[in-house]
């Protein structure tokens, strides 16, 4: 470093041999109080030059941690990264700590100067003249801007206005500051803005919330080292900074304290540092930073002074004081850190990679021209059909175990048996009900001037028309049922198949709509057309009727004696084998044409059987054609021509993804490329280190 003693310019480093040990240590099971120790019982009057303290192994793990944060995993991934945080209360002097360790000037003083966090990335370089670089985001953008030793306070001050705005407030952007400069260790650190109670003029009322919030998303990852800068001045135990970070390290194990303006208050330090009140794992160092305009070599040589020759200050242990034992213990917890942490790191890296490609994977594929979105169209097409195929015309409903709406055979069938109770109960078929008495105003209207005993073949088509007339709502009920429930099955698995491509979605359904209703409407008018047969013709060929018609007409003669026999005025109950028990009216029972009624009422009787069964069979024979036509045939035919013809272009939409869909494209493909750029960051320092180990 700049401040880099003068005796340490004249030494050669010489390389230190617990620190080599250390090193040679497996990485994974280096340890910080491995590391604590090799830097305690390092002597101090042979410091070794804070240059030399860095490891050729380091650097590039260092290196690797540093371009992932560049990365921002963290961010960006929720994978942390091993950090050495720089905390402490307001003017405690972490800004003149970083200043002494960079040499180099950092805006500080009074009110609150660090507003975002500053990630400072020290690389010493053989170069004589250093390199100094600001990066930060600024409007969605990476900046980087270069700047000298002279201007870097200037330049700090203005890229955190640009972050944080001209005023006091926080923002929690950070801006990467990277020294490289011969002399410097090579460290990464994160200044924070100090904690304040109370907000000061300009500042936002909640400042002390936001500044702790910022802190403790910092040093609440176990990757997280955290440096408590102390002053001299004060209690320790009254710190803001103690009690923030012993609520995320209770044991202290990652907490380095450092206690600066030593100069000011040496009164009683030796015995506060012994005494370590505040539970700190790591260790104290005590420091003096640079006072007012005096320079870094001054202050180091001042510093070096103060503690060989200050009557209070002499008594402490060299080994834990001054800015290059700072730097050295950085160093090396540093290493130690990164060590721990790379393995998990690559762990991490490797499951959020695996798991993101396996997402990727699950996404449909995004189609590039017409004849692919048509291949996939059809292959679409071909699994609906195949599935619909299964339900509705084979019955098996695999697919759908626990959905009763799509197991279609079964609510068909129960479809079909509403349909004939319906038909078996409704008014046309009570034949007891005023018995007889339509049947003898119809032949009352039928009187010729003929023979009497035959029944008019008109009369009975009348009868029967009206009756057919009478439940036709019911067989076109049953129809627009059967095709209703179907329409939902259909557009059910279409929906499905189709819920990659929003538009493709869109269309189909639609087409499902139009073609269901077209073949609703077909149903609808062959309904109508048998409906119509029914009323026209009165024939069967099924011998039952003839031989119920026998048996009802053998009955006429008992019934016509007990009919007529029945008391004037009164309803007379007569009972009729094989048709059951009727009350006949007092009109009826006098009418003239009543052994007519009596003949055309147990003909349509007997007939009207005959109709319902054959409607009964007609409607489940034609409901099973068209599930098998439409599966087979209409499907396909009626979709197609619906996408491809009249709403031509819905093929061509499938190559546009939902707006939803290529934003997680988007994500999983940005997040794969970040977490493969990473694994192959870490690879490469991985191979660099076996091979030089070799
Ligand atoms: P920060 O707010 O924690 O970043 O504190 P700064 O680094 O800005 O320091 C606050 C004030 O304390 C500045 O005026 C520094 O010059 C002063 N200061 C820091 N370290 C020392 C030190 O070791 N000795 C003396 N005398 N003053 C110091
Ligand atoms: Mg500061």
């Amino acid at each position: 470093m700049a401040g880099g003693s003068k005796s340490s310019s004249t030494q050669k480093p010489p390389r230190n041999n617990k620190e080599v040990e250390t090193l040679a240590v497996p990485i994974s099971t280096l340890s910080l109080a491995a590391v604590q120790n090799a830097a305690d019982s390092n002597d101090s009057n042979n410091l070794v030059p804070i240059v030399s303290s860095y490891n050729d192994r380091i650097r590039p793990l260092l290196d690797a941690v540093d371009k992932l944060r560049h990365l921002n995993v963290a961010a960006k991934e929720g994978i942390q990264l091993p950090t050495i945080v720089v905390v402490g209360d307001q003017s405690s002097g972490k800004s003149s700590v970083l200043e002494s360790l960079a040499g180099i000037s950092l805006p500080r003083g009074q009110g609150i100067c660090t507003r975002v966090p500053l990630i400072m990335r020290l690389h010493h370089h053989s170069a004589p003249a250093p390199e100094l670089y600001l990066e930060y985001s600024s409007n969605g953008s990476l900046k980087k801007v270069s700047t000298d030793e002279t201007h870097v306070a200037a330049a700090i001050n203005s890229a955190t206005e640009e972050i944080a705005g001209g005023g006091k407030g926080i923002s929690n952007n950070p801006l990467t500051l990277v020294v490289r400069k011969n002399g410097v260790p090579d460290l990464t650190m994160v200044d924070l803005p100090g904690i304040t109670r109370v907000p000061v003029h300009g500042q936002p009322e909640d400042i002390y919330e936001q500044v702790t919030e910022t802190i403790m998303e910092y040093i609440k990852p176990e990757e997280s080292i955290i440096l408590n800068v102390l002053s001299a001045t004060v209690d320790f135990s009254t710190c803001e900074s103690i009690r923030m970070s012993q609520r995320v390290d209770k044991t202290g194990d990652r907490t380095l304290a450092v206690v600066t303006k030593v100069d000011k208050s040496p009164e009683g330090l030796l015995e506060k540092v012994a005494a370590d009140d505040v539970g700190i794992g790591l260790g104290y160092v005590c420091v003096r930073n640079r006072i007012g305009e005096e320079s870094y070599q001054d202050a180091r040589v001042a510093e070096a002074q103060l503690f060989s020759s200050h009557p209070l200050l002499s008594r402490i242990d060299k080994s834990i004081v001054g800015v290059p034992v700072l730097a050295q213990k950085l160093v090396q917890i540093q290493a130690a850190i990164i060590s721990r942490c790379l393995p998990e790191i690559v762990k991490k890296i490797n499951e959020k990679l695996s798991s993101n490609i396996a997402d990727l994977n699950k996404m449909p594929k995004r189609m590039n021209s017409v004849g692919e979105a048509v291949t996939a169209f059809m292959v679409i097409l071909g699994s609906a059909k195949e599935s619909l195929r299964k339900l509705i015309v084979r019955g098996e409903f695999d697919e759908y175990p626990d959905d009763n709406q799509m197991h279609c055979t079964a609510r068909l069938f129960e479809m079909l048996e509403k349909f004939a109770s319906q038909l078996n109960s409704a008014p046309e078929s009570d034949h007891f009900s005023n018995f007889l008495a339509d049947e003898i105003r119809i032949l009352e209207e039928y009187k010729g001037i003929w023979l009497p005993d035959f029944l008019s073949q008109s009369a009975f088509l009348t009868r029967l028309s009206s009756k057919v007339k009478g439940i036709s709502g019911i067989p076109v009920g049953f129809v627009e049922e059967v095709w209703n429930y179907i329409e939902n099955v259909v557009v059910t698995v279409m929906t499905q198949r189709c819920e990659d491509h929003h538009q493709l979605q869109l269309s189909t359904r639609r087409a499902c709509h139009n073609l269901m209703a077209k073949m609703r409407d077909r149903s609808i008018n062959w309904v109508i057309e048998v409906l119509q047969m029914e009323e026209l013709t009165d024939y069967t060929c099924n011998p039952d009727y003839m031989t119920e018609w026998h048996k009802l007409m053998s009955a006429r003669s008992d019934f016509l004696k007990s009919a007529r026999d029945g008391h004037q005025n009164s309803p007379g109950s007569c009972s009729i084998p094989e048709f059951g028990t009727v009350s006949v009216e007092a009109g009826v029972r006098n009418s003239a044409c009543l052994e007519q009624a009596y003949d055309l009422k147990m003909r349509i009787a007997t007939y009207w059987k005959i109709v319902l069964r054959r409607l009964v069979d007609s409607m489940a024979l034609h409901v099973q054609l068209g599930m098998r036509n439409l599966v087979e045939k209409e499907l396909e035919k009626g979709v197609v021509e619906e996408l491809m013809g009249r709403h031509g272009g819905a093929i061509e939409k499938m190559l546009e993804e939902s707006p939803s869909v290529a934003a997680k494209r988007e994500k999983l493909n940005g997040s794969i490329r970040l977490l493969r750029e990473s694994k192959d960051v870490l690879a490469t320092v991985m191979d660099r280190i076996a091979s030089s180990s070799l």
